[in-house]
């Protein structure tokens, strides 16, 4: 459940963005999860309304976008998403490049953990 500490450090961010910009209440927040931090977006959204009770963002939507693993071949510069990676809950899978088969790639994308906008008023 490493999600709880996640959540929270978001939600963090998103009362201090919204203090810092004199809001009174935080309507929506678009968020943006990479599918190798398997976090798993339900469980996030229910985090969140439990902890942003009595806060400015209660009752706010969240919008979580959730961004494929993207990798980036050192061997054949191959870029672009992977076919298949095993299902990660405690570990990292093994990452292959779905060209040659090298598992030494970079990744690019798919550990995203981001606040991308919200909306205050
Ligand atoms: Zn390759």
């Amino acid at each position: 459940m490493h999600e709880i500490s996640i959540a929270g450090a978001i939600i963090e961010s998103v009362l201090d963005a919204a203090r810092k910009n004199n809001a009174i209440r935080v309507k929506e927040v678009f968020l943006e999860i990479g599918e190798l931090t398997a976090l798993n977006p339900d469980q996030l959204k229910f985090i969140f309304e439990t902890i942003t009770a009595g806060t400015i963002a209660q009752g706010a939507t969240y919008n979580i976008q959730v961004i494929k693993p993207v990798i980036n071949c050192t061997k054949c510069s191959y870029n672009g998403p992977i076919e298949f990676f095993e299902k990660l809950h405690f570990f990292l899978p093994t990452i292959k490049c779905p060209r040659c088969g090298e598992t030494d790639v970079e990744i690019v994308g798919g550990r995203e953990c981001c606040v991308r906008k919200i909306n205050i008023s």
